[in-house]
């Protein structure tokens, strides 16, 4: 908080979050952002690694204008708080702004988080890495607004899947009560970020599930049901590489499996590998053990050769963690 104190006022503060972002690392980030605004910082900025795409449910977010690409984001910033970032890797090439800044600032609630920032606000009790930053907007003396609330409040619905996931606590419910105080509509808001597709997601999503295969004696018979999604599904049915991430939803729904995988191509023999538990495994450990990261839940890395080698890798993972 010190850090913030001193080096925000008069100095370019760059807000970074992960790669791919999702709601949590976008929602925590902006609502930060515009909180720095209403404590009168006038230099803020906020980015993420990679091609400057925003997916389709996120692009309403208020605070969107603090939002720059990666080649424009402060080379120098006096500085960077990073947000739902658990290591390093998911920073990609702006890791480079950490080191000349006077304070990196980490807020994250990854138990994997690696502690690679400054300063770490990491709380793996927390729902949500904008429950942290609820928290320090907070104790800054920053009142919520319309604009912070609706972007936490995605984040906190993102990562507690609507509120239906086992960490929606008391706590995760009283913070959305003060959100939702502040006038914005959960129901708008909801329907935008999650309940609302192209027609064309929706054929895609027909051809994947289709394809997906179960095996209950996998993960010591706990079962596991996995499928894939390539580029040239996506190509197909004209969709941004955003509406991959929903998959994994329906997928996990299988009563047969306590593993839902979802394997989606990121390029040639590159794939962005989703896991998830309902709770006999703790797919965070497969995860890190593939060079990923995670929650015990709901955990991803990124996998190489064809979907099939994922899996297969997955499957040896799952087997080796259970023993
Ligand atoms: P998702 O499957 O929704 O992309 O990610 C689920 C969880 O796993 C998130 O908390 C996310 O931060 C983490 N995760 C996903 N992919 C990776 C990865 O490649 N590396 C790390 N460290 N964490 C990941
Ligand atoms: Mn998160």
């Amino acid at each position: 908080m010190a850090a913030i104190r001193e080096h925000a006022p008069a100095g370019r503060v760059l807000l970074i979050c992960h790669v791919n972002p999702d709601g949590d690392a976008l929602g925590s980030m902006l609502g930060f952002g515009l909180g720095l605004r209403r404590m009168g910082v006038s230099q803020v900025q906020a980015t993420f690694p990679g091609e400057f795409e925003v997916p389709e449910p996120f692009v309403a977010l208020p605070g969107m204008d603090l939002l720059v690409p990666e080649p424009q984001a402060y080379p120098d910033p006096d500085l960077v708080i990073v947000f739902d970032v658990a290591a390093e890797s998911r920073l990609g090439g702006l890791v480079d702004r950490l080191a000349p800044a006077k304070a990196a600032v980490v807020l994250d609630h990854h138990a994997s988080n690696t502690g690679f920032g400054g300063i770490n606000l990491v709380d793996a009790e927390a729902a949500a890495t904008s429950v942290v930053a609820e928290e320090l907007l907070s104790r800054l003396g920053v009142p919520l607004d319309a604009g912070i609330a609706e972007c936490l409040y995605v984040a906190l619905a993102t990562d507690t899947g609507s509120f239906k996931f086992d960490m929606t606590t008391p706590r995760v419910h009283e913070m959305a009560a003060r959100l939702i105080a502040t006038g914005i509509r959960p129901g708008d808001i909801s329907r935008r970020i999650f309940d609302t597709r192209p027609f064309g997601a929706m054929k895609l999503f027909a051809e994947v599930l289709a394809r997906a295969a179960l095996d209950p004696t996998a993960a010591g018979g706990h079962g596991m049901v996995w499928t894939h999604v390539t580029q040239a599904d996506l190509e197909r049915h004209g969709q941004r590489p955003y509406v991959m991430d929903a998959l994994i939803d329906p997928v996990r729904t299988v009563a047969e499996a306590d593993v839902a995988v979802l394997v989606k191509q990121l390029g040639e023999a590159e794939w962005a590998v989703s896991l998830r538990s309902k709770g006999a495994v703790d797919v965070s450990a497969v995860a890190v053990a593939m060079g990923g990261g995670g929650h015990r839940l709901a955990a991803g890395f990124t996998g190489y050769g064809t979907p099939g080698d994922v899996v297969v890798a997955v499957r040896e993972k799952l087997d080796q963690f259970l023993i």
